[in-house]
């Protein structure tokens, strides 16, 4: 508390992300990183772009990026947005698009980060109970609301709505914007992108953090029609021309054109994911099926924080929520099938 700060900043809530340890040799299944490294490809150009052309701005369009994404997409580039990260992209479709007479509806369990750009923004947030199977029930979204938001697969749950169902909700919702955040569609989640062309009132967003392996590199996207993407510029143009420096922009470019370094380490990170499900499953452990990767488990005889202290003394780091309703879970990053191993090997000893 300072008499320095601004009256705002004394209502702020901020969010905490997940710990990035100084030591490297913990098993590290907390921030739902990938556990392989980017592709070549990206580390090859982000090592051309560290030049003398340092000295200059970058584009501050990110022309060549956003075009390469529209055209997978299917979209025109003006129809693409990126962002420091999709952490910078949401807070600018809080702040641009989310704010109107009636609550911001999102589900009780989601990513923790909703409610903190509520407060910063000074929306009003309104919480929608996961159902008892803590699915997202789209039918309870149909009340008097100013937006929506969803994370589809969900975060933490691992949960995916069909597109079926976000079609639904959007169909609901003519007037209002709807916002999916797919930061986890990639391992088995049905994009909601191919709707964007039928409904002006959607917008998707994603990242390069977890499919492509650059959470480091900071680069996030939103898809949607014209004047949703024209607020997001606006909101960026009021606050940072140059989100993307030149090292993200090859690197991101590089990542996205390299579709078969994405399949094949996708492929692996959903094939290590069901082994560790079942095997979670053996050891007694309710899972709940995900998209994500990560799964979101619990042990029916031993609190979630007890588990999360026990494994961090045997040098894993798993996520574990002190919030109602999840306290009892953990939330376990897909590491390599070697990271898997151990922290099996850990949980058979911290559940016999
Ligand atoms: N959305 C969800 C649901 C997330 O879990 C995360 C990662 N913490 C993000 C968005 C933000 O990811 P990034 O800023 O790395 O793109």
């Amino acid at each position: 508390m300072s008499r320095f700060w601004s009256p705002l900043v004394h209502t702020l809530q901020p969010y905490v992300p997940g710990e990035q340890p100084a030591r490297r040799d913990l098993v590290k299944l907390n921030t739902n990183e990938n556990p392989y490294g980017p592709s070549p490809r990206a580390l090859a150009a982000i090592a051309e772009a560290a030049g003398d052309g340092l000295r200059l701005y970058p584009d501050p369009t990110a022309l060549a990026l956003r075009a390469a994404i529209a055209a997978t997409a299917g979209l025109a580039p003006d129809e693409v947005f990126v962002g420091n990260g999709s952490d910078e992209v949401l807070a600018h479709a809080f702040a641009g698009l989310l704010k109107h007479d009636g609550p911001l509806l999102f589900p009780d369990i989601s990513y923790s980060f909703y409610p903190t750009y509520c407060r910063l923004f000074g929306i009003d947030g309104e919480t929608v109970p996961l159902d008892a199977a803590m699915r997202v029930r789209v039918a309870d979204y149909r009340r008097r609301c100013g937006a929506i938001i969803l994370a589809n697969p969900n975060a933490p749950t691992g949960i995916a709505l069909p597109r079926a169902e976000i079609e639904t909700l959007l169909a609901d919702h003519p007037d209002r914007v709807v916002v999916i955040d797919e930061a986890y569609v990639d391992f088995g989640g049905e994009s909601a992108v191919p709707l964007v062309p039928r409904f002006p009132n959607l917008l998707v967003v994603q990242t390069l953090s977890k499919s492509r392996s650059l959470a480091g590199l900071r680069v996030g996207v939103a898809l949607g029609q014209r004047p949703l993407i024209e607020a997001l510029e606006r909101m960026k143009d009021s606050f940072n021309s140059y989100p993307l420096d030149r090292l993200a922009l090859a690197g991101a470019l590089a990542a996205w054109q390299d579709r078969d370094w994405f399949e094949a380490h996708r492929d692996k990170v959903v094939a290590t994911r069901g082994r560790l499900a079942a095997a979670l499953g053996t050891l007694g452990f309710e899972v709940l099926p995900s998209s994500a990767n990560f799964v979101f488990a619990r042990h029916p005889a031993r609190p979630g924080a007890q588990l999360a202290a026990g494994l961090r003394e045997r040098g894993i780091l798993v996520r574990h929520f002190a919030k109602p309703r999840i306290e009892d879970w953990l939330r376990i990053s897909i590491g390599t099938d070697a990271d898997c191993d151990r922290l099996l090997e850990a949980l058979k000893g911290l559940t016999s």
